[in-house]
């Protein structure tokens, strides 16, 4: 039997034994229902003096955040990063592709928050690089996933503050390929908290040569202001 024919069977007996379910509302036949998607709370960027300023603190030219995240965008994001339904990337780059065309930033390529080579190998994928093959296909703008690196595992964020965590992370990326980063880098994060993470990714992209870096993220977490 040909391998493809056996993928199509085994994926359709699959999808008869656990039928997708929107991360959402639970229905049946559906990984994120249009319903659910259409539901997702933009996030407040309108302020441009906020993001400015925040901006400049972050070391970024320019940043953009899809979605404020909560409700069904986190059930989503789960599916994807803990329940390692990697299709939950498809309908994801989809919505990352439309905020970025309402929005745009100039890049010449994107390139994915890399995680620790110590993570990749537990979750078996980078869920911000799956997103953004999603999104290189749609803006047509190539996607780099190597050369920026997580040299130094900073896996426990969460626990820690803001001082805390910028800490932790500053120094944690590098750029590791022998060809400079393109003049134009878009980052790609799944989540935004504090930002320390991009802060640090653009730092180490810029030490090595990049002009302008900008980043966009799925969610971050509803503005208190
Ligand atoms: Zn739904």
């Amino acid at each position: 039997m040909p391998n493809s024919l056996y993928q199509r069977l085994t994926d359709a007996i699959l999808g008869l034994l656990f039928p997708d379910r929107c991360a959402g509302c639970g229905l049946v036949g559906k990984l994120f229902c249009p319903s659910c998607q259409a539901k997702l709370k933009p996030y407040p960027l309108e302020k441009q003096s906020f993001r400015a300023k925040e901006s400049e603190k972050l070391s970024l030219d320019d940043f953009t955040v899809a979605f404020i995240f909560e409700g069904a965008l986190r059930g989503a994001l789960h599916q994807l990063k803990y329940n390692k339904i990697r299709r939950m990337a498809l309908p994801l780059g989809d919505l990352l592709a439309k905020h970025l065309a309402k929005h745009p930033l100039p890049a010449d390529a994107i390139l994915p928050v890399p995680l620790h080579p110590k993570r990749l190998k537990e979750r078996g994928f980078n869920q911000s690089a799956l997103l953004g093959e999603r999104l290189a296909l749609h803006r047509k703008v190539p996607l780099l996933p190597t050369g920026l690196e997580r040299t130094r595992d900073t896996a426990h964020q969460v626990s820690l503050n803001a001082q805390e965590r910028q800490a932790n992370i500053k120094d944690a990326f590098s750029w590791q390929a022998s060809k400079p980063p393109p003049a134009r880098v878009l980052l790609l994060d799944d989540v935004l908290t504090t930002g320390a993470t991009l802060q640090a990714c653009a730092q180490a992209l810029r030490a090595a040569g990049a002009q302008e870096v900008r980043a966009l993220a799925l969610g971050r977490s509803r503005p208190d202001r």
